[in-house]
């Protein structure tokens, strides 16, 4: 996690790409990069940038349902998603996940939640999708 700020031409020039929606979303209307001083940047990840002040981890996407919103409030990286998720899963009154799943993986490192908060194992998901089909 390094500590990021984006340069204020950068968010000035994001925020020209942006239109507000209804329910405080903010939509993209750019091109899926955002070039500047040659460098190519995710939309999505300028808008994390500007929130938290630092770079993001892994993929950063919309936590409100709304694909290509890039709201800085609605956006979250890998952990930030992981931690609401889990949140939730307190919430709901879940049991805290298994330390490790069915195939002995640890939890900690390739446990994912989903958006309601139930537990699955993202290298076994991993695994059964690339797994020839025909066995
Ligand atoms: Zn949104
Ligand atoms: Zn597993």
């Amino acid at each position: 996690m390094t500590a990021y700020t984006p340069p204020a031409t950068l968010e000035a020039r994001w925020r020209a790409r942006t239109v507000p929606a209804a329910g405080s979303h903010l939509l993209w209307t750019g091109c899926s990069y955002l070039r500047f001083r040659g460098v190519m940047y995710k939309p999505a990840r300028i808008a994390f940038a500007l929130r938290t002040g630092r770079e993001p981890v892994g993929y950063v996407l919309p936590e409100c349902g709304l694909h290509g919103c890039v709201a800085p409030p609605h956006v979250e990286d890998q952990p930030g998603r992981q931690r609401i998720r889990a949140a939730l899963r307190a919430v709901n009154g879940m049991a805290d996940r298994p330390a490790v799943c069915g195939h002995g993986h640890d939890q900690a490192t390739d446990g994912r939640f989903m958006t309601d908060g139930r537990a699955y194992c993202n290298t076994c998901l991993t695994a059964s999708r690339t797994r020839p089909v025909a066995a």
